[in-house]
């Protein structure tokens, strides 16, 4: 017969990492599966330096790196590929796996934390598609260092904006932040901080509306400017650089939990043990909706579920 688990964690972010350490601790037969790389957005942080018993700012990327070692010492185990179903009968949930070689494998487990967090949200500008790994990025980390010394522009006005803006303005002495509104979302000391480095000029009350380009000499097409539009006063101008990163926030990705029930954002409603509208299904870090979405607060939901998971069992599965 195949293999129950105690509980499948869909997603290896920093909620999914930390529940699976915590299930195994609690002996929990634990399973991560993971469509891309383990670590999810902690590893598109250039340097970590608010989360706690790292004094010493740490990069996103190694940061992850130890919290899955923590979760493979503790036995949990590891499955790449997409999650294409989730279903429940009874007391059993199917997970169907879509592996790297389009076969489909069908998983069963007790219980389930969903942990896909939030994808990067598009403006939806013309431009943006066209010249997207051409000079448009979500990633200031992954391609960042591709436009040293280069005019780069950053599209947003939160933690993940400003946060990359300082990255962003080491490899370079001309970032502009473009921000629509006239102060940022970004928490004060991170806002202050990108206001204050003479490399990065912001540009508050004003959108992007396009995107433009040109073929260069070798006929590749080329990221060249952006059209960018008071808010107020609706001028247009046309503003030349070399990349635009855009960090606009992201969306949570519950298409797996289409019947839990969620906010009017579309975040996953769970009480405080992170148990969702589904018995036995839990959710942990960005998809839940919750006021403050951290590497901290993701990894205290990933505890929580885990430690939830387990009672659930106890009291449900097992009858004690
Ligand atoms: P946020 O939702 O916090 O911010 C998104 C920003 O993009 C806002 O300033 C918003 O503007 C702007 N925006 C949204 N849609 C558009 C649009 N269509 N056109 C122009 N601007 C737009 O997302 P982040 O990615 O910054 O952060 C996500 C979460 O991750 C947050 O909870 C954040 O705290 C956390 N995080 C924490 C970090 C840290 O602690 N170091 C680092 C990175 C992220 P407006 O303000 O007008 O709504």
């Amino acid at each position: 017969m195949d293999e129950i688990y105690d509980l499948i964690i869909i997603g290896a972010g920093t909620a999914g990492l930390v529940t699976a350490q915590y299930a195994c601790r609690s002996n929990l037969n634990a399973l991560v599966i993971e469509e891309k790389m383990e670590g999810g957005q902690a590893t598109l942080i250039p340097l970590l330096e608010n989360y706690p018993g790292f004094p010493e700012p740490i990069d996103g990327f190694t940061f992850a790196e130890k919290m899955k070692l923590q979760a493979v010492q503790f036995g949990s185990k590891f499955l790449s590929g997409k999650v294409t179903g989730l279903g429940k009968k009874k007391h059993l949930f199917s997970v169907s796996v879509e592996k790297s070689d389009d076969s489909i494998q069908t998983l069963e487990a007790k219980t389930v934390v969903l942990a896909t967090g939030a994808a990067h949200r598009q403006l939806g500008i013309p431009g943006e598609f066209e010249f997207y790994g051409k000079g448009v990025s979500y990633c200031a980390n992954c391609d960042g260092p591709l436009f040293r010394n280069k005019h780069i522009v950053i599209i947003g006005g939160g933690d993940a904006a400003c946060d990359e803006a300082g990255f962003l303005a080491h490899l370079t002495d001309r970032v502009t932040i473009i921000h629509r509104k006239h102060t940022f979302r970004a928490q004060r000391a991170l806002a202050e901080r990108t206001l204050k480095n003479p490399h990065i000029h912001v540009r508050f009350n004003s959108v992007v509306t396009a995107i433009n380009g040109s073929k260069n000499e070798n006929g590749h097409e080329k990221l060249t400017s952006i059209t960018v539009e008071n808010v107020h006063t609706g001028a247009a101008e046309e503003v030349a650089c070399d990349a635009v990163f855009i960090s606009i926030g992201m969306d949570p990705r519950t298409e797996l939990a289409a019947l839990a029930r969620k906010d009017e954002a579309g975040y996953l409603i769970t009480d405080e043990n992170m148990q969702t509208s589904i018995p036995g299904l839990f959710a942990a870090g960005d998809l839940r909706a919750k006021p403050f979405r951290q590497l901290v607060t993701a990894a205290a939901d990933g505890a929580i579920a885990a430690r939830s998971a387990a009672e659930y069992i106890d009291i449900h599965i097992r009858g004690t």
